[in-house]
């Protein structure tokens, strides 16, 4: 009996010990698999990955991590993970390396760098996670490492390329504010400029203007109409370039008045028809029926387009015709779009020169100053005129049969009724008839020349006039004495004629107001609304016209209320007055 429960238990027994075995065999071969397929992830991962043990030595690493630094895995296991840094980062990594094996990790990956062995220098993104043991406590760590050598470049060429553009930027900001600095400058000596031809022009251009009036021989008169024409020839030039650096600078403003568009060109043909036939040329003007009356506008810029396209037609035809038409190519309610349009039989442009005309200082070709002068501006300032007008100058031309040279404009209409400011300010062509003796005049003018010259067109003309050089004499002889109006230099030492103005309106109150007209060789973007400011009443610039002169004067002075009233009487033309 007692073998026989022996000899059970014996077997239970050794069925136990074979099902333990069983089981641990069976247990065994799953953990060898596991532990199988750890090796081949860690081996084969695309990520480099290496162990450490708790000293920094380097006890694990797989084929990505090796090929990485270009070393064979033997030359990395059981060497210090810092020896692989930069020599100028292994300190710092080993202290990194080291606060993370007591426990402490930095809250985003590391990043470093390392010289592979081909000896170029990569920047790594380490990603470490600890190595655990049994009862939780670090041993060593694990950590991958991400090339991001590529991306740092690209980074950092970006930067470079950001601050390069930044540099860039302030450099194109600093060139601005130069060529900013450069246009006030190139204003203020065109400004001066302006001043300083105008004044001496204003003598030469009066002082003609006087001789033509006074008892001549025929060779005299031709002498002193050869001066005058050239004066007039060197004034338009000056005027041009005034022109074109105004436009330039985006300080030419347009008017915006109500005019009539016929008589506008009716003028430009009247300005030259004695020109055309002196050449033999017949200046033809062909105007639609249907043309509105009256519209808004320009009229004095028109004028000068038309002029200026009217002109050269002349001066390059030998013979033939030169016609403007005017025609409405579109008309509805409120407004109308005009063709102005100068056709002539001359010479012709070549294709090839026809986009180059329309830039500044550029002519046909070379022999064409010669033959014909000029300064190559005309078109320039015509074209640029039409498109700040809202319109594009065209042309078409065959050499040796003539050129056509057209734009379109939108015109808004006039209600009916409306006066036309450019009839209005047309000058007249008889002299005005001033009442001898009826009107003081008081003339502040430190130029001897031009005081001559204001002088004499002033008395001629019938008014009595009294001369002084400069503001503070101005007050003075107006303590003493009556005057019905001041015709004001602005530029004048001791005290100018700004100074003057303001003293006089402060001096009379508001009971009294005498006309005070500024009579100035400043001609530039603003000039005359300085001169309104500065309590003056008009203004007409140098070199002044003597019909011109005195219609102004009579003007204010027998009506300053009414002239006060209805603003200036004055309009500026380009060519003799200020145009803005
Ligand atoms: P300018 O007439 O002072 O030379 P423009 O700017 O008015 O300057 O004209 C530039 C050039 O265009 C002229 O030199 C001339 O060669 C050419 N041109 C202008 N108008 C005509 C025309 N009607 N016929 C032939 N050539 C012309």
């Amino acid at each position: 009996m007692f073998w026989f429960i022996g000899g059970i238990l014996a077997g239970v027994l050794l069925s136990c010990f074979v099902a333990w075995l069983v089981l641990l065999l069976t247990h065994g071969r799953t953990l060898w698999h596991a532990k199988e397929q750890f090796r081949r992830l860690f081996q084969d991962a695309p990520v480099a990955y290496q162990e450490i043990d708790r000293h920094g030595v380097v006890r694990r690493v797989n084929r990505a991590q090796c090929k990485l630094l270009g070393l064979e895995g033997r030359q990395i296991l059981g060497r210090p993970v810092w020896e692989f840094a930069a020599p100028e980062e292994q300190a710092a990594t080993r202290e990194g390396v080291q606060r993370q094996l007591a426990g402490r990790f930095p809250p985003a990956p590391v990043e470093l760098h390392c010289l592979r062995l081909d000896g170029a220098r990569l920047t790594l993104e380490i990603h470490t996670t600890p190595i655990r043991g049994w009862r939780g406590h670090i041993v060593g760590l694990r950590s991958a490492a991400l090339d991001i050598t590529e991306r740092r470049r690209v980074e950092e060429s970006l930067q470079h390329r950001t601050e390069e553009l930044a540099r860039k930027n302030q450099e194109l900001a600093t060139a601005l504010e130069a060529a900013r600095e450069a246009t006030h400058l190139k204003s203020r000596f065109l400004a001066n400029m302006s001043h300083e031809i105008r004044t001496p022009m204003n003598g030469v251009l009066g002082m003609a203007e006087l001789l033509l009036t006074t008892p001549l021989s025929l060779e005299q008169r031709e002498y002193a109409q050869g001066v005058q024409h050239s004066a007039e020839a060197l004034l338009g030039l000056i005027n041009d370039i005034l022109d074109l650096s105004k436009i330039e600078a985006g300080r030419l403003d347009l008017e915006r008045i109500p005019f009539d568009p016929l008589a506008v060109v009716e003028e430009v043909r009247g300005a030259l028809g004695a020109h055309a036939q002196t050449k033999g040329l017949a200046l033809i003007h062909r105007a639609e029926s249907r043309l509105p009356g009256r519209v808004y506008g320009d009229p004095m810029r028109l004028r000068q387009i038309l002029m200026n396209l009217a002109g050269n037609a002349i001066k390059f035809t030998a013979e033939g015709e030169v016609v403007i038409v005017t025609r409405v190519v579109a008309d509805d309610a409120e407004a109308a779009t005009l063709r102005f349009s100068v056709r002539d039989t001359g010479i012709g442009i070549p294709a090839a020169q026809r986009p180059r005309v329309f830039e500044p200082f550029v002519q046909g070709d070379g022999s064409t100053t010669r033959k014909y002068g000029g300064t190559g501006l005309g078109l320039a300032i015509s074209r640029q005129l039409v498109e700040l007008m809202g319109g594009q100058l065209e042309l078409e031309s065959e050499p040796g049969r003539g050129s056509t040279f057209w734009f379109d404009l939108r015109v808004p209409k006039c209600p009916a009724g409306t006066v036309s400011a450019a009839q209005a300010a047309t000058p007249s062509s008889s002299p005005p008839a001033v009442p001898p003796g009826r009107y003081r005049i008081l003339l502040a003018e430190d130029n001897p020349v031009n005081q001559t010259i204001a002088m004499r067109i002033l008395t001629k003309a019938g008014f009595e006039a009294h001369a002084v050089e400069n503001g503070r004499q101005a007050l003075d002889a107006l303590a003493h004495g009556r005057y019905d109006l001041v015709l004001m230099d602005v530029q004048m030492p001791e005290m100018d004629g700004f100074e003057a103005t303001a003293q006089i309106r402060q001096l009379e109150g508001a009971l009294r107001h005498i006309p005070v007209i500024a009579m100035t060789a400043n001609a530039m973007s603003g000039d005359r609304e300085k001169c309104l400011a500065a309590g003056m009443d008009d203004y007409i610039s140098k070199p002044v016209h003597g019909q011109q002169l005195c219609e102004l004067v009579l003007r204010w002075a027998e009506h300053p209320l009414e002239c006060a009233l209805t603003g200036s009487a004055s309009r500026p033309s380009p060519g003799t007055a200020t145009s803005e």
